[in-house]
């Protein structure tokens, strides 16, 4: 098995470091060798090696319509002999900016950017130049992109490879970020009582999706909202994977809650290299060059990037009926797995809302880091490959959430489901 997805990863660590470029890819902490896929259609993707796969990693996040969605291929077919960027401003980026308002609830203006971690990384900046201060809290397992500032206890890749400090990452840039375990009230009450008037900002997954799945506690988002208030903290909500996926306005839509900026990546791309940072008019008309706080990007709002993006919002937008397909999936796929695993008296905890979901094997409720870090990775390493062996690709960390995409059908789901029957009888048998 496996044996192109191989060679070329022995190829690829030559060339490249770790042979990927981007380190969670690297099946590190699940062992065996990454998966080198050739083509992906609607709920599936193909490997090298001709193997199929039902795809529940949705190139994490950004593919909630399916891969090489028609409408999005036809688009980026047709702009693409227009000029691939222009480095000037086009229509098209207003087009897409007014849809996003239109979307997103309490955002005023958007920035495009290239990626999640530029969206974080400005934001981030805009909140202390607008502030004019510079400590910030982040959460432990949060993981905000791969900006200085924000590797400190974070999620994602950085928690897989169980990295503690990132060389690099100077002792003076990690003093201003000031951590929590997430769903914590009283340890941020704490970080702002100790550091009077120096605090900009609040940034939070508002639904963590970078330590596995885990959801707000009722109160934390309210909590933070007032925190923030009362202490003159700009809330920034990092929507990078929520947006456009938890709703059509994200979580501050789902959770009725109002942030101050909101950072978006993923989908607001449609598969293409794309962030976005957004906020009230006020405060975004400090970004340069309306203001002084400086932003820029030569590829910045291009236009294949727009148009991907534009087709995949534009969708949404007309058809709210996905997100409730979307949830019914993930509501019989998690009823289904948690038959399956609870027969097999497997101790689990799942993990889900909307779209995303995962599965942890503890005894206890995932509410934080910690507690996600107790749980059992070698059980997950197994049954890992042990889905995918039956051609389910899942993230290959206990530290990623699932992503549905719509294009999931029925039989693709019953699929799932008796995969997972198969694969803990092999995982308890062996
Ligand atoms: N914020 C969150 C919540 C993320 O999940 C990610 C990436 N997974 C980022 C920021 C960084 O985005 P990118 O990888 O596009 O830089």
């Amino acid at each position: 098995m496996y044996f192109q997805s191989k060679l070329l990863f022995e190829k690829a660590q030559e060339l490249i470091p770790g042979g990927v470029n981007s380190p969670v890819r690297a099946f590190k902490s699940v062992g065996g060798t990454p998966i080198f896929m050739k083509h992906a259609k609607g709920a599936y993707m193909y490997d090298v090696d001709g193997a199929r796969y039902l795809d529940y990693i949705n190139s994490w996040g950004p593919m909630i319509l399916g891969h090489a969605y028609e409408p999005v291929v036809k688009a980026i077919q047709e702009y693409a002999t227009y000029s691939t960027s222009f480095g000037t401003p086009t229509e098209l980026e207003i087009k897409v900016a007014e849809q996003i308002v239109k979307m997103v609830p309490n955002i005023d203006q958007v920035r495009m950017v290239n990626s999640g971690t530029e969206a974080c990384m400005s934001a981030l900046r805009l909140a202390r130049g607008y502030t004019g201060r510079n400590k910030f809290i982040k959460f432990e397992g949060n993981y905000h992109g791969h900006a200085d500032a924000f590797l400190v206890s974070a999620g994602s890749g950085v928690a897989t490879l169980n990295i503690q400090a990132v060389p690099g990452v100077t002792q003076a840039v990690s003093e201003d970020t000031l951590t929590a375990p997430y769903n914590n009230l009283p340890a941020v009450e704490q970080l702002i009582a100790d550091n009077p008037e120096q605090i900009a900002a609040i940034i939070v997954e508002p639904v963590a999706g970078n330590m596995g799945c885990i959801l707000p506690q009722p109160g934390f988002l309210e909590g933070l909202r007032q925190l923030c208030d009362a202490n003159g903290i700009l809330l920034i909500f990092d929507e990078v994977m929520t947006g456009f996926r938890l709703a059509r306005g994200g979580a501050q839509e789902l959770f009725n809650i109002k942030a101050d900026l909101v950072t978006f990546g993923k989908i607001i791309g449609g598969g293409m290299p794309v962030g976005a940072f957004a906020g009230r008019r006020e405060i975004m008309q400090h970004i340069a060059p309306a203001g002084k706080v400086y932003q820029a990007g030569t590829l910045s709002g291009n236009p294949i990037a727009m148009i991907a993006g534009y087709t995949v919002l534009q969708i949404l937008d007309e058809h709210p009926v996905i997100y409730s397909r979307l949830e019914e999936k993930k509501d019989y796929l998690v009823k289904g797995m948690r038959e399956a695993l609870g027969a097999a008296g497997i101790v689990h905890q799942i993990n889900h809302v909307g779209s995303m979901l995962s599965v942890h094997f503890a005894e206890y409720p995932i509410i934080d880091f910690s507690a996600a870090s107790g749980a059992s990775n070698e059980l997950f390493k197994r049954f890992f490959h042990a889905m995918l062996e039956r051609g389910v690709y899942l993230p290959p960390s206990a530290f990623e959430s699932w992503f549905l995409s719509n294009a999931l059908t029925q039989e693709d789901l019953d699929f799932t489901i008796d995969a997972t029957k198969k694969a803990i009888k092999a995982i308890t048998n062996s």
